[in-house]
């Protein structure tokens, strides 16, 4: 490989776009490929939060709170606005088992060093007076906040574009080349263009792409609705999550059981967005009336100020759910050259500058500010002989869970 490397990134989302802008800065030579437009995957079909608390307490937790920092020094940096506040952030709780729940899982964020804690309802109703009194208390924290996920992909890419990238929208990539076990380049639309290095940054088709290149990579749909009202007066002040929602985050099972709670936020403009569903319906981005029904009547129970408001949308966006739910990052050791960037789930957005940094990092052979072992491809080894770990080729759904099509509690 040439001291300075071309680095081909296959994937315009906020993660391919905020590696892309890492890496041009400091002046690497780099090529990022888009199968569509900018942000016309999941990270043009979702929320903005930068939320902290819903990540678990441990290496993801570390790495959000790093990505915070990141985000408020990013404004300075980026050739857009990207409406980034922080608003602070409730996880809502409704029953006293989620109370219990909910103790412990502040504690351990608490042990990290989260300004995070816990309130009763009188605290919650004085933070935000059009709650229900259904709620009996919350998690806050101050730092969680939220951004807008278009902006600031086109922020990462128009930065990445400023400092000579070059970035090719329309251009799906076909084919990956491979010869001696190392990967040359790609074939497009366009035609091939030539790589030492190959990033997968598809988000939830990252398990195409590497099968592209001969290498099974659990990253799967996982398909989440959302509705968004007309812009109103301000009803909301926080970003908020119920504690359902975070426990649906991390187990499939009890999103089918137990209902996928439910995440709302009211942007500057006045529209509240309310999400979201977590359902494995392959590559469908459609919305369904039970998904959407399911969603206003559970935020309008946390927030009765939201009869006066009418949905005028509805979208769906795609996560890139992994089964241990933390992100694929680093070289895939297998193949030479063909490095991962993908699987964050319902975090990517959160996650987007840190990860870009630490991908940057990585490739220029530079130690990064966090070790990206938890995260490497290798922990997937066991895949072909796991079928916890495989994806269904005809649906791409988990092949060891018979999960209903579209199913809502
Ligand atoms: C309903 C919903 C709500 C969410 N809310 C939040 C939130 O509040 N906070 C948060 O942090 N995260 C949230 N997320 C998650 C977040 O949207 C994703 O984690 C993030 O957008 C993933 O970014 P990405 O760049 O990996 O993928 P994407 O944005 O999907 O980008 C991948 C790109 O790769 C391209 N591509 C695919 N195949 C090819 C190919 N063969 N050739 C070239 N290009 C290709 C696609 O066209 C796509 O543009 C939410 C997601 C959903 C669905």
């Amino acid at each position: 490989m040439r001291s300075s490397p071309h680095i081909l990134i296959i994937g315009g989302g906020v993660i391919g776009t905020s590696i892309a802008c890492h890496l041009a800065v400091q002046g690497t030579q780099v090529t990022l490929v888009e199968a569509k437009d900018l942000a016309s995957g999941s990270s043009g079909a979702c929320d903005g939060l930068v939320f902290l608390q819903s990540k678990k307490p441990g290496v993801h937790l570390q790495m959000a709170m790093e990505s915070l920092k990141r985000f408020r020094k990013l404004q300075k940096q980026l050739p857009v606005p990207v409406e980034f506040i922080q608003t602070g952030g409730l996880v809502t709780i409704e029953t006293h088992e989620e109370y219990r729940a909910m103790k412990k899982y502040v504690q351990d964020q608490q042990a990290i060093g989260l300004d995070v804690q816990l309130l009763d309802r009188k605290q919650v109703l004085q933070r935000e007076p059009g709650l229900s009194r259904r709620i009996i208390g919350a998690a806050y924290s101050p730092l969680d906040a939220r951004v807008n996920p278009i902006s600031l992909t086109l922020g990462f890419a128009l930065a990445a574009r400023k400092n000579h990238a070059w970035i090719l929208t329309r251009t799906p990539v076909t084919e990956i080349l491979v010869k001696n076990n190392r990967v040359t380049g790609v074939v497009t639309s366009r035609g091939t263009i030539l790589a030492d290095l190959v990033v997968n940054a598809a988000g939830a088709a990252a398990g195409k792409v590497s099968r592209m290149a001969g290498i099974q990579m659990p990253v799967m749909p996982r398909r989440g609705q959302i509705a968004v009202t007309h812009a109103g007066p301000p009803v909301l002040h926080h970003c908020l999550i119920s504690a359902g929602y975070i426990a649906a985050k991390y187990n499939p099972d009890l999103a089918r059981t137990a209902g996928q709670g439910i995440s709302m936020e009211q942007t500057e403009n006045g529209n509240l967005l309310l999400g979201s569903t977590r359902e494995f319906v392959g590559f469908d981005t459609g919305n369904t009336l039970p998904g959407i029904r399911k969603i206003i009547t559970e935020a309008a129970a946390r927030l009765p100020a939201l009869a006066a408001f009418q949905i005028i949308r509805t979208f769906a966006g795609l996560r890139p759910y992994t089964p241990d739910g933390l992100p694929i990052l680093g070289p895939v050791s297998k193949l030479d050259g063909f490095v991962m960037a993908a699987g964050h789930e319902g975090d990517g957005i959160a996650l987007s500058t840190i990860t870009g940094e630490l991908m940057a990092d990585s490739l220029l052979d530079r130690k990064p500010a966090i070790s990206l072992d938890d995260f490497s491809p290798e922990r997937f080894d066991s895949l072909a002989t796991d079928p916890m770990l495989q994806t269904d080729p005809e649906t791409w759904r988990p092949a060891a869970q018979a999960v209903p099509q579209g199913r809502i509690r």
